[in-house]
């Protein structure tokens, strides 16, 4: 049997991680298995859908390199692949349930629905929800609601009696009681539109889907489901539902974490290496052990018996290891083009690069790499370099445990020693080994004599490697720098 699967996303919000993961996992699954992977748009939500998350959708998979088999834009042999052009086929078999007597029309008014709810409410009834008033209509009642104009709905007839069981491949099985079932849902709107489970169901069957890997979010649909299975007598597919992406605090991640829309990833600086790879981290495991995987990779070894079955930590601080390990594997060009846009955005270079500008940028590269966890951290390390703004503040040169004017002596001090090794082009080593004696001798810390030096170099604490800074600045400037914060502490 091929191996079927879908990505079914409702282009209602970005994607967000937890989504992604969902496609990851089918993509991957799917390449394993020689199978298909399918994009299907659930795009039956009139009111939330928009066509900026649809375009999100397509660019996020693009950019990390998920291309589908069968969906919109590439076609297929089950097409279309957008819910929204499939509605005479769910009218079509909405109305053949009805006449197999699985369905029936609801002609109900919204005013009644809604003083159903308010009883049930106030009486405290045990009893939530439709009432079935309409399951068993009489001829006239119908036709007498026809004549008066009113759209139905169709609703399918969920049995009160029995139970109704999913296995899942993850969850083991999952049994509701029908009576616990929501009472005759709709599965046809009373403008011809279908909701989310019929039209779901219908298309997975359609499509030949063979495995629903989707969020532990949808378990609760799944008897519901599962009965429309049974309704249309159709064999359903294996489940797998998948377990939560929850942040720290076991939480399902949410905007309280950081971002989870992997469109903000992507503007910061994240690489598609380290978000496939990361986050299909998140909730499998190869042997517990291996932490790379490039896409090619997971097209191989992805099996859904690696899948846990406890929920996963989405981590941001080892989202940012990874991304500091890829970055650390790009080539000087690489890095170049990487950083582009943000030395652009932040104004350090033109638009197109001058010759000019790349040179200054491929100089720069080497050091970047080494301290870059986000791409967009190459404007605040390299400012230094394309604005000179002194730090004025004497504060921000004084190092824990130290004061201004031992500050300032240990900046003259250092300051002497750093700029004798580079003016003789001497290793940052024999640097480093004479201002520790000299901190010994002062008895203070190392970076009591590093802090200043490098505030008075690149204008902030946090900077590249101070023998890189000050390649790349010149000695001439550099020594201007330093001098200029000699005098103010002077
Ligand atoms: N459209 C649903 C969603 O947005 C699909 C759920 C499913 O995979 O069945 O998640
Ligand atoms: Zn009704």
């Amino acid at each position: 049997m091929e191996v079927r699967v879908r990505y079914a996303p409702s282009p209602t919000g970005l994607q967000h991680i937890g989504g992604i993961r969902t496609a990851l996992y089918n993509y991957f699954f799917a390449r394993s298995q020689g199978g298909r992977f399918i994009l299907r748009i659930e795009d039956t939500d009139r009111e939330r859908y928009s066509d900026e998350s649809l375009q999100d959708l397509y660019d996020t998979l693009d950019w990390l390199g998920i291309k589908w088999d069968e969906g919109p834009v590439v076609g297929g042999p089950c097409g279309p692949y957008i819910q929204s052009e499939r509605l005479e086929l769910y009218q079509e078999y909405a109305k053949k349930l009805v006449e197999d007597g699985k369905a029936y029309y609801c002609y109900c008014t919204p005013e009644r629905l809604e003083a159903l709810r308010q009883e049930q409410v106030s009486s405290k009834s045990q009893y939530q929800g439709y009432d079935r008033h309409c399951a068993n209509l009489s001829e006239e009642e119908r036709r007498a609601a026809e004549e008066a104009g009113i759209k139905p709905v169709i609703r399918l007839k969920v049995p009160t009696e029995g139970k109704t069981t999913i296995h899942d491949v993850i969850m083991g099985d999952i049994t509701r009681r029908n009576k616990d079932v929501s009472p005759d849902p709709i599965l046809l709107k009373s403008d011809g539109y279908p909701t989310y489970h019929l039209a779901n169901v219908i298309d997975d069957h359609l499509m030949g889907i063979t495995h629903i890997m989707r969020a532990q979010e949808w378990i609760p649909s799944g008897p519901l489901h599962i009965l429309l299975y049974d309704a249309f007598g159709w064999e359903p597919p294996v489940y797998c539902h998948l377990p939560m992406v929850c942040g720290k605090d076991g939480q399902k991640l949410s905007k309280r974490h950081g971002d989870t829309a992997v469109r903000d990833f992507r503007a910061k600086g994240y690489l598609p290496e380290a978000i496939l790879n990361y986050v299909t981290l998140v909730g499998w495991s190869l042997d517990g052990q291996r932490e790379f995987f490039s896409r090619e990779d997971l097209e191989k070894c992805f099996v859904l018996e690696n899948i846990h079955k406890s929920s996963g930590t989405f981590d941001y601080k080892k989202l940012d290891w990874f991304n500091g390990q890829y970055i650390r594997q790009k080539s000087d060009d690489e890095i170049v083009s990487l950083i582009t846009p943000y030395m652009q955005e932040a104004g350090f270079v033109s638009s197109p690069l001058t010759d000019d500008d790349k040179a200054r940028l491929k100089r720069l590269a080497p050091a970047l790499r080494e301290r870059m966890k986000v791409l967009s951290d190459a404007v605040p390390l390299s400012r230094f370099l394309f604005v000179d703004e002194p730090v004025t503040d004497k504060s921000i040169y004084v190092a824990k445990g130290m004061d201004e004017e031992a500050t300032g002596k240990a900046l003259e001090r250092g300051a002497a020693i750093l700029m004798a090794n580079e003016e003789k082009g001497e290793p940052f080593t024999k640097t480093e080994d004479e201002v520790r004696a000299l901190a010994d001798e002062m008895g203070v810390k190392v970076n009591a004599i590093f802090q200043p030096l490098r505030v008075a170099i690149t204008n902030s604490t946090v900077s590249l490697p101070l023998h890189d800074s000050i390649a790349l600045l010149g000695l001439d400037e550099t020594r201007r720098r330093i001098d200029r914060a000699i005098a103010l502490f002077a």
